[in-house]
């Protein structure tokens, strides 16, 4: 296989499924995607893991945005959100573009949104479009990282984009600390948290795995520059405590001893490269 990235040959990973390109560091998976089957949906509570998510999800999209309004082409008014999930980020960019959109390709989350009077479009992008609809701002929330043909997205975007138009992508970084940290322990035989940072098994699994550089080098080549870039915590206190209780653990004394042991990590934690980071580029 070909890197997707400098064309290099790549070699075998940690995993069956993962392959390395030695030369630019991408990362890749050949892991099935289910959405919308049922038994992949099996087994995890919806309802739970919005609790969960939500209140580090929030503060990141303000984050995002608050970058967004410093970069986005002058006068900017259409933001469109792919893979706009619950359409917590299009509740939160509402209050500063006059037009929003959303697409959502889990028709359950799309339902979701649309019950709140989000404008959520259920479907693929940029398949579910009208015919030169084109916005300021295109940003992929943790998406970019699911789709295989990437290629094809990025010139839809660049399609999509105005002039001057912003395209934010928030994904996980391979430089990251504990996906560095998965790393290790996968070739020390502890394949657990590798294959689920991958989300090996989830009804969206990743399939690549970028750093800033590898991903610059690729968006660049698609018709854009970058602009910007920045890392968002990859642990917050808001809500840390229904995320853990998301990972099934019942025993209060556990949770507790989990959750002091974290909000000790936050400050050291900072010290060292984030799981997750935003890039912005700009039409070429
Ligand atoms: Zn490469």
């Amino acid at each position: 296989m070909n890197c997707i990235v400098c064309g290099s040959m790549t070699s075998n990973g940690l995993a069956p499924w993962h392959t390395t390109c030695r030369y630019c560091d991408y990362e890749s998976a050949d892991l099935a995607a289910g959405i919308n089957e049922r038994n992949t949906h099996a087994g995890l509570d919806e309802g739970d893991r919005e609790t969960a998510l939500r209140a580090l999800r929030v503060e990141n999209f303000e984050a995002i945005l608050d970058e967004t309004i410093h970069f986005a082409p002058a006068g900017a008014n259409a933001i469109l959100d792919v893979g706009c999930a619950h359409g917590w980020f299009l509740e939160a960019a509402r209050g500063q573009f006059k037009h929003v959109l959303g697409i959502e390709p889990d028709a359950a989350l799309s339902e979701q949104a649309m019950a709140k009077g989000l404008p959520v479009r259920a479907g693929f992008f940029p398949g579910v479009l009208e015919e030169g609809e084109a916005f300021d701002v295109i940003v992929f929330n943790d998406v970019i990282e699911h789709i295989t043909d990437i290629h094809a997205a990025l010139a839809a975007c660049r399609e999509r984009l105005t002039p001057d138009g912003l395209l934010i992508l928030n994904l996980p970084s391979s430089r990251g600390f504990f996906y560095r940290l998965a790393s290790v322990l996968a070739r020390l035989g502890v394949r657990g948290p590798f294959e689920r940072l991958w989300q090996k098994g989830l009804p969206s699994p990743h399939v690549h795995y970028f750093n800033h550089r590898n991903l610059s080098r690729l968006v660049s080549s698609s018709g854009f520059f970058p602009v910007h870039f920045f890392e968002l915590p990859a642990l917050r206190m808001r809500g840390l405590m229904e995320r853990l209780r998301f990972t099934g653990q019942s025993n209060r004394a556990i949770l507790w001893a989990q959750y002091v042991s974290i909000v000790c990590a936050i400050p050291v934690l900072s010290m060292f490269p984030s799981d997750a980071v935003v890039c912005m580029f700009r039409k070429r």
